[in-house]
């Protein structure tokens, strides 16, 4: 605190006085200031500049203040700064045009939103209209938001305190290889057991009564889990086997964290909607929205769809997309995502599982990797209860900040999710200051669990 300059100090004194956080206890917090950034870099309010390795909460995937985004923002700004959803809004129609360009299969059409919980509420809306059914299945391992029902259809700790006027959302077991909920030893077996529970749900609720399945391509904040291969193209087969819509929310996995612009491209699936957010615009104005199969879009040719939202397809949100999504491709900053996947942060975390007792697993793919922290590995006794925290993470994100690194952690878990846009030489000064970190978490370890 005493390091701060006199506005970071302003700001933080303002901000304790008078900013309500998100999922916080409020008196227990001390939040850093963020002053400035830039590419993959950020500076706090002493003046310090640290990897970002979070990307803010897992959205600038382009990188911080890009330049052509910036400039769009400001353009579009001097032009026209809002429009009314019931208008056309050239931006929004293009912005549209390049989305439906990049989704898979007819999900040609797309209704914007503010963010990516919005985005599940829609989606899960037109699910419910098309199909005429009600009950919404969902992964217990798997975060869609914090509104009303994407937080009752999220399966992580966040869902319980919130967890009432869920009527119609049952949670199932999902693939998870380092904690099988099947006992399974291979992906293959994992694929085959969590489709066989997945079936048995739907037999059991009934198909007649189930109007989507939402499902994270790659379950992010609850723990970056890629799926074995086959599971999507799994679910696809019983959502098409029961008429029930399919849902990809790839609020955090799109817009090239996982290395192609849309992680089920891993898989090669065609859902039946896309949730999106985060990533569209590198988050540097409010969006998200839900691409939108032709199929669905039909139900709503000469029906009105009851929903709406004065911000839909914001001049300045979707002057951000078209920037960052033209920006993205001349860069090819989802194939450099990739390669950083593929010949730095997989083998360099790799590496470091090697010779650190405390890490249990590394999992991951393009930018997007979760160190799995363990007190015990042959146990798999996580380093922080489920839902939780404890000294040791918190020590482990102390040394981090203070090496130089602003890392991501959930419960016991670090993500490296740094943008897609990082170099080599980032990702590998982002590695070096893990490897340090790691000793820290080491100590409260018991060893090799032998
Ligand atoms: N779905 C997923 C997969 C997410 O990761 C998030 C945000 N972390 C959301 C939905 C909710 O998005 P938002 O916070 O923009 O409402």
């Amino acid at each position: 605190m005493n390091e701060l300059s006199p506005e970071a100090r302003r700001a933080y004194e303002l901000d304790r006085a008078h900013v309500f956080h998100s999922w916080s206890a409020q008196a227990e917090l001390d939040p850093m200031v963020v002053t400035a950034a830039e590419g993959s870099y950020v500076w706090d309010g002493a003046g310090r500049r640290l990897l970002d390795f979070s990307s803010q909460l897992v959205n600038t995937n382009i990188g911080h203040q890009h330049p052509r985004v910036v400039e769009a923002i400001q353009a579009q700004a001097g032009r026209l700064c809002t429009v009314a959803p019931q208008h056309v809004n050239d931006q929004r129609s293009e912005a549209a045009r390049l989305i439906a360009g990049l989704t898979p299969g007819d999900l040609d059409k797309v209704f914007f939103t503010n963010g990516g919980a919005e985005a599940v509420e829609y989606a899960v809306r037109m699910a419910r209209l098309h199909t005429g059914r009600y009950k919404v299945l969902s992964a217990y391992r798997s975060y869609h938001g914090g509104t009303g029902t994407a937080v009752n259809i999220t399966g992580d700790p966040r869902r319980w305190p919130n967890d009432y006027g869920s009527a119609g959302t049952v949670h199932f077991f999902g693939p998870f290889l380092y904690r099988s909920a099947f006992h399974s030893a291979t992906p293959g077996e994992e694929t085959a057991r969590a489709l066989e529970h997945l079936d048995q749900l739907v037999a059991f609720e009934g198909p007649d009564t189930i109007a989507a399945i939402v499902l994270e391509s790659i379950p992010g904040t609850a723990g970056i889990m890629p799926p074995p291969p086959g599971y999507l193209a799994g679910v696809r087969e019983i959502a098409d086997r029961h008429g029930i819509a399919y849902i990809a929310d790839e609020v955090m996995s799109g817009f090239g964290r996982a290395g192609r612009w849309f992680a089920l491209e891993h898989d090669g699936v065609v859902p039946d909607m896309i949730a999106f957010a985060k990533g569209v615009n590198s988050g540097y104005v409010p969006l998200g929205g839900v691409a939108i199969s032709e199929r669905i879009a039909a139900t709503f040719a000469h029906r009105p769809f009851p929903g709406g939202l004065t911000y839909s397809g914001h001049p300045l949100a979707t002057a951000a997309a078209v920037a960052t999504i033209e920006a993205m491709r001349d860069e090819k900053a989802v194939e450099n995502a990739a390669h950083i996947g593929d010949t730095v942060l997989g083998p360099g975390l790799r590496e470091l599982a090697e010779r650190h007792p405390s890490v249990g697993d590394v999992r991951g793919t393009g930018v997007f990797w979760a160190v799995e922290l363990v007190a015990d590995r042959a146990s798999k006794e996580p380093l922080a209860p489920y839902g939780g925290t404890s000294p040791a993470m918190g020590e482990l994100v102390a040394t981090c900040k203070k090496l130089g690194l602003l890392p991501f952690t959930n419960y016991h878990r670090l993500h490296a999710v740094p943008p897609c846009t990082i170099t080599a030489d980032e990702a590998r000064e982002g590695l070096a200051v893990l490897d340090e970190a790691l000793t820290v978490a080491d100590r409260h370890t018991t060893g090799w669990g032998l």
